[in-house]
């Protein structure tokens, strides 16, 4: 048993196009970008479809569950997380498709597996944002 560790909470660069995204962290709700013209979603937002590259996108709000698509565990970390660990990296596949670079909380990083059900928790920065992260749910 390893508990992961409690991570700082940097703020994100907040740029016009992800002011909404940033904005819904702060209602405790994920959201992400839908593309009227091919049907696929997408993260990171951002208007432009990277599966089709039509503009007609829209937003929309997700469940905040996803799985485990795959991890790292850091032992000890640098730059905003100097000195911090153990702390898991993880890509987590949404339930709504899209694949999303994130952290895993509040788990044994020994017993952590890829497929593993996690659902988002929002830790708030100095910024008028919140982090997504993610913590294991029972199966
Ligand atoms: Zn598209």
């Amino acid at each position: 048993m390893t508990e992961s560790a409690v991570l700082p909470n940097p703020a994100p660069a907040i740029d016009p196009e992800t002011k909404p995204y940033w904005d819904a962290t702060l209602e405790g709700k994920l959201i992400i970008r839908h593309c009227n013209a091919c049907g696929e979603n997408h993260w990171y937002p951002r208007t432009l479809c990277p599966f089709c590259g039509s503009v007609d996108t829209e937003w929309l709000e997700t469940a905040g569950k996803g799985t485990i698509y795959t991890f790292a565990i850091t032992r000890k970390g640098l730059g905003h997380y100097g000195g911090v660990g153990p702390y898991v990296l993880a890509f987590v596949a949404l339930d709504e498709g899209p694949t999303m670079l994130t952290n895993i909380i509040e788990c044994d990083v020994d017993a952590l597996r890829i497929g593993d059900r996690v659902e988002v928790v929002f830790h708030k920065t100095e910024a008028e944002a919140a982090l997504p992260r993610f913590r294991p749910v029972a199966q």
